[in-house]
């Protein structure tokens, strides 16, 4: 066979050359207009770009950093990147100024393509942020903002002179193309390096039918941000067939998703269960259906029971449930029934449907006790998860290995059964994390703030069910002897300590925190403690 070395840019080659008028369509940060253009205008204007940064002497290998929601020129901008063998580095806006801090020095990012909304922020940090050389604004003069950022341009005027024709360098497949932290359960995040090949094998997995399979056919809704988990593959999963691509920009309530869905006729969409609850809450407010759309996946939490019916039921759009994370480029499994399921009742269906689901073509998964004996697939059995595979990390960016068990399995850290027919449904977490929204926060971290609290003897923090976000944090603290503190005391002292969206939901006073043998918090036994427990919003709600 040949030796043709992968290359994430054939992606966009193909579909400029192959589906060429298949459009891309934006709405757009600056100003909520609409932008259209195609896959033929995007190629172009990508290969402009990957002139512009060759001649900010841009090499293989070098981070470039990009702080943007899903528009087209965000698009182009991973394209360019890792097409000539730099290392496209999605960071989280949504992150805390330090986490920011920390990943752009940790990566020696060179440059950073950012949207004009995060300029100010940008600005209070630029002087902690060395190894940034060019700061380029994803929009035009006219809507540049004023900066006090050193060597900064407006995107349009960066590329608007430049040709478009370059040739794609060559370069080995195991090459990285992007780069993603993810949270960890305390401390700074860590780094996920993909590289052309692994992206390139995790698109072809996802476009089988059986997993998202998109088709030329299909207009699909890209709501899962590009700073996520390597935005679920769907940056190269689209263009590899084709399908109409539109990127909501930053606006990503029910309404916004809505009119997209509509006007542009969607028929695939992706997200964290947290924007179906504001889809869903939009749709019943202003009695609205979705005649286009077929499939939603969902992921990142798990999907809930309320979401699946009410899609079944009220719109006809199947939900689908997936699985994944950040170190498996992300997808790891997707929840579809087999031909025999098919005859069991509603209820039973939307039982195995909310199980995490089977694994894709690739990722090889197992469930293991803590000496890291396999456990059998009987659906009872609990164990620690453990995938491998071509797309799975195999060490976190500048760090030691993290393999487990023989050296080659990941574990999750996440806690699961695996039934007799192969679906995995994830019954615990064993990393101490909250997932509010679809994204993370330390309970480690946390706890730690509210220590500092000095009539705060002990504080636990674990996730209780919320209306909205799925998972919010509830602060348990036991005070320390004739305390007099109370919770909006603690409220207040917390508030410059961590992200405002990290505060707890509620915090509850007790006498005492259940500790493990060896002098941790036994947030097993917290757990239950507080299992009847009800966050005000749940109260509300309920
Ligand atoms: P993603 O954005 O794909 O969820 P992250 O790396 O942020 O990736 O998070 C991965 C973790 O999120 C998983 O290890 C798991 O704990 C949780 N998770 C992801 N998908 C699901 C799901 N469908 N059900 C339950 N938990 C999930």
């Amino acid at each position: 066979m040949q030796d043709e070395p992968l290359n994430l840019a054939f992606a966009l080659e193909h579909a400029a050359r192959f589906h060429g008028h298949v459009e891309i369509v934006t709405r757009q940060v600056d100003d909520g207009k609409i932008h259209r253009y195609t896959y033929a205008d995007s190629l172009r204007r990508t290969k402009k770009l990957a002139n512009a940064l060759r001649k900010l002497d841009v090499q293989v290998g070098d981070r470039i950093a990009t702080m943007a929601w899903n528009t087209f020129r965000h698009f182009e901008a991973w394209y360019a990147i890792a097409g000539q063998g730099a290392i496209c580095h999605t960071v989280n806006p949504r992150l805390f100024e330090q986490q920011i801090e920390f990943i752009i020095n940790h990566a020696e990012d060179s440059i950073l393509f950012l949207d004009a909304q995060f300029v100010p922020m940008l600005e209070q940090l630029q002087e902690k942020l060395p190894s940034i050389k060019h700061y380029i604004v994803l929009t035009d003069e006219a809507h540049m903002p004023t900066t006090t950022l050193p060597k900064t341009v407006a995107y349009e005027t960066l590329i608007q002179d430049e040709p478009d024709e370059f040739d794609w360098p060559t370069f080995p497949e195991e090459t990285p193309s992007s780069l993603c932290y993810t949270s960890g359960t305390t401390g700074n995040p860590k780094g996920v390096i993909y590289t052309h090949r692994s992206n390139f094998l995790h698109s072809y997995a996802i476009n089988c039918k059986d997993v998202i399979g998109l088709a030329a056919t299909d207009t699909v809704l890209k709501v899962v941000p590009m700073f996520h988990a390597n935005s679920w593959g769907f940056a190269y999963a689209c263009p590899m067939v084709g399908s109409k691509l539109v990127l909501p920009g930053s606006q990503l309530d029910g309404e916004s998703l809505y009119e997209l869905l509509d006007e542009e006729q969607v028929t695939i969409s992706a997200a964290v269960p947290t924007v179906w609850n504001m889809l869903l809450a939009h749709l019943s407010d202003s009695d609205r259906q979705l005649p286009y759309l077929q499939e939603v996946f969902v992921g990142g939490s798990a999907v809930p029971r309320r979401v699946v019916e009410s899609f079944d039921n009220e719109y006809e759009v199947t939900v689908v449930h997936a699985w994944g994370m950040t170190e498996m480029s992300p997808i790891g499994t997707i929840c579809r029934l087999k031909p025999f399921m098919k005859q069991f009742d509603y209820q039973r269906q939307v039982d195995i449907r909310l199980k995490q689901g089977t694994p894709v073509f690739g990722v090889a998964m197992k469930i293991v006790d803590d000496d890291g004996n396999e456990l059998p697939r009987d659906g009872l059995a609990v164990g620690r998860l453990l995938v491998k595979g071509p797309w799975i990390v195999k060490r976190y960016y500048k760090e030691p290995d993290n393999a487990v068990d023989d050296g080659s399995w990941f574990d999750t850290g996440d806690i699961a059964t695996i039934d007799e027919y192969g679906y995995m449904q994830i019954t615990d977490r064993a990393k101490d994390l909250i997932k509010s929204g679809g994204e993370w926060i330390s309970s480690v971290d946390l706890e730690n703030a509210a220590m500092g609290h000095p009539q705060v003897a002990l504080a636990a923090v674990i996730g209780k069910f919320h209306p909205k976000w799925e998972e919010r944090p509830l602060l348990v603290v036991k005070p320390i002897d004739n305390s007099t503190v109370s919770a909006s005391e603690l409220f207040d002292y917390l508030t410059d300590k961590v992200a405002k969206w990290w505060l707890p939901d509620d915090i509850a006073f007790v006498d005492d925190i259940p500790l493990t043998a060896t002098g941790k918090i036994s947030k097993v036994q917290l757990r239950e403690q507080f299992h009847d427990y009800e966050l005000p919003e749940a109260r509300v709600s309920s």
